[in-house]
């Protein structure tokens, strides 16, 4: 017999199987039971859609069968079984690689659920199995062939004999050790536990011979009680799939258990929203907002999508039509008897039932985000600090066409509590006289909170909202007014809080200042403007914008991969009643070289203040000591 190794990644995974830092053994039934439900599935979608198979499908099942003496537990099933490539392919190596980098970048911490994340579902099995045997017939074949490994050292690929089509996955179950009790995997009722638990929704029946124990019949009422022992197979599983049930007889724990299962998150979802349309179209959805953001969200790995049954078959593991980009969080199954069997990609694309069906989860899901974030504030809070991107994304995509749909849906911190807000709750308590919505980015809330420009807003007695992700602005700007209000930077030139009469003052002011500014500015050349302000208290200088870019904004799309860098008007605005504003006017007067000096430190102070670096520090720094020294 030729003993074959392992690829390294599946030596590595299953090095780390064997010697287990996953607590939950128990699950390994449930991933083999999973793997022979799929391969009923294939078998089942073969013969749906290729008239040339002719199957009972009543026939489909899932059968468990336990030898205690020998130690052996039997999960067998008539689906389409494996050829002898098939068996070297699929159980050779393991396809996703990702997983076991995580896994090993994990090993302490162990309440990760590295299997239910990653689905490294066979494998599993070597957690309870000292040694693990794959007997296989691939539908339509007449040969069959087993798979054999004791572990990492390797495996071997028979010829093997099986009377039809399907698969048995035979594992010798480990001996018990101090720490684990492994012969509970031999026991009838533990096994049937497992099944109700973990596998329960699985379309197929799963069979097991059942032991029970009978008062025998008496032949006379006086005889004494006598027991027989009576086996007979029995169907473990309910059958009918959760989302087909009805609403009101399934528990939480029951979508909760659903949900882990199918999705592999361990994490309980944050909501659930289970429905049935009838009419001209029918069709049930069950879809879950997930409660954290899943490993691999932002990588290209993660496909969004719904499961899409068609009358109980898989039609198709992820469907992406079925969801909005900014959705793309959400988890779920589709199941229509309208739906084509064989449906292709691109007809899927042009069909109008996944387009209604679509439509209708969107509107769902919104209006349960909705009522989250007006009766479960908490709750609505943990998702968007998941998720909230996404929809700020969503605002800000496809040219706003979502804008509407999403905008209720946003919030942001405030200034007030620093807690979040939404655009409505911050409108309903403006100002009476108070003409904008006023916001600043920045890193964090506590970065932005020190913005001088905030401090002027807050003193009038305005709410500030704080942007911290790069993406906030930009759906502010596609927002561009909410409830009528327009929205504001702060870090804009014209912050419109001032009387007339204010104006006017600060204006004249400027004016008189107009040659001194022109001798700073060209000092520092790149700015477009420099004046004085009276929206400073203590702050010396700050950095404003002039159009429609903000240095936040700069920031963000500067840090994309673009050729063209893109730079916002940056005005240098001086408090006018720091000690500073006298000191330029006398240097004005005395001494025009130490003005401009003074300018490239002042602007230098202000890029910093705003986050941006300086292009030439070491002079700054000259500078400054030079001053220092004087
Ligand atoms: P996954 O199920 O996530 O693809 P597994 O490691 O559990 O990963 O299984 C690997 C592959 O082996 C499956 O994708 C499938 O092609 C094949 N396989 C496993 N069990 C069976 C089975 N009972 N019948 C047919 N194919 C199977």
């Amino acid at each position: 017999m030729k003993v074959k190794e392992f690829k390294t990644e599946s030596k590595k995974l299953m090095d780390l199987m064997i010697n287990s830092i996953y607590t939950n053994k128990e699950v390994f039934l449930r991933e083999i039971i999973s793997n022979a439900s799929d391969a009923l599935d294939k078998l089942h979608y073969e013969s749906l859609t290729n008239s040339e198979i002719k199957i009972d499908t009543s026939s489909f099942n899932i059968r468990i069968d336990v030898d205690k003496d020998k130690r052996t537990l039997t999960i067998s099933d008539n689906g389409i079984g494996m050829s002898k490539e098939e068996l070297e392919n699929n159980l050779g190596t393991i396809a996703k690689s990702g997983s076991l980098d995580f896994k090993e970048n994990n090993k302490k911490k162990k309440d990760i659920d590295i299997i239910g994340q990653f689905g490294v579902g066979f494998y599993s099995a070597f957690m309870v199995s000292s040694k693990v045997k794959v007997v296989s017939k691939k539908y339509g074949s007449d040969e069959a062939y087993s798979w054999m490994s004791e572990g990492v050292k390797g495996y071997s690929i028979e010829k093997d004999e099986r009377e039809n089509y399907g698969t048995d996955v035979i594992l010798t179950i480990k001996e018990d050790t101090d720490d684990e009790k492994y012969s509970k995997f031999l026991e009838d009722y533990e096994i049937q536990g497992l099944i109700k638990k973990y596998s329960n929704y699985i379309t197929y029946p799963i069979k097991m011979e059942v032991t029970h124990q009978h008062l025998k019949e008496k032949v006379n009422p006086d005889d004494k009680d006598e027991y027989e022992t009576v086996t007979h197979d029995e169907v473990i599983n309910d059958l009918i799939p959760i989302w087909k049930r009805n609403q009101k007889d399934i528990k939480d724990e029951e979508y909760d258990t659903f949900y882990s299962d199918k999705f592999f998150d361990y994490e309980k979802p944050i909501r659930h929203i289970h429905t049935k349309a009838e009419g001209t179209l029918e069709f049930r959805s069950l879809i879950y907002i997930p409660s954290h953001m899943p490993y691999d969200y932002y990588t290209k790995e993660y496909e969004k999508g719904l499961q899409l049954y068609s009358n109980g078959v898989l039609i198709m593991e992820k469907c992406p039509d079925l969801v909005p980009d900014y959705l793309s969080f959400i988890k779920g199954v589709v199941d229509s008897s309208d739906l084509p069997l064989n449906i292709s990609r691109e007809t899927i694309q042009q069909n109008r039932i996944l387009a209604t069906i679509s439509k209708n989860i969107e509107t769902k899901v919104l209006k349960e985000l909705e009522d989250m974030q007006k009766n479960a504030r908490e709750d609505y809070i943990k998702f968007y600090n998941a998720f909230g991107m996404q929809l700020k994304y969503g605002v800000y995509n496809d040219y706003g066409m979502n804008k509407d749909k999403l905008k209720d849906l946003l919030m942001f911190h405030s200034s007030k509590d620093k807690q979040f807000v939404t655009l409505k709750e911050y409108t309903e308590r403006m100002e009476k006289e108070q003409k904008n919505i006023y916001y600043a980015c920045g890193e964090t809330v506590d970065k932005v909170d020190l913005i001088p420009q905030v401090e002027a807003v807050k003193n009038k007695g305005y709410e500030v909202l704080y942007c911290t992700d790069y993406v906030d602005e930009f759906a502010i700007k596609m927002l561009n007014k909410y409830a009528d209000k327009e929205f504001k930077n702060v870090c804009t030139d014209s912050l419109e809080l001032d009387s007339e009469e204010e104006i006017e003052k600060l204006k004249k002011k400027n004016e008189k200042s107009k040659d001194m500014f022109n001798i700073m500015k060209e000092a520092i050349p790149e700015i477009k403007d420099i004046r004085f302000t009276n929206k400073l208290s203590n702050h010396p200088v700050c950095l404003s914008s002039a159009g429609e870019i903000s240095v936040e904004m700069e920031k963000a799309l500067n840090s994309m991969p673009i050729d063209n860098k893109i730079s916002a008007e940056k005005v240098l605005e001086i408090n006018e009643k720091h000690k500073i504003a006298k000191k330029l006017n006398e240097l004005y007067k005395e001494d025009k070289k130490t003005l401009k000096k003074y300018a490239k430190v002042l602007y230098a102070q202000a890029r910093l203040i705003e986050g941006l670096s300086i292009e030439n520090p070491t002079e700054i720094s000259n500078l400054m000591t030079e001053i220092m020294s004087k």
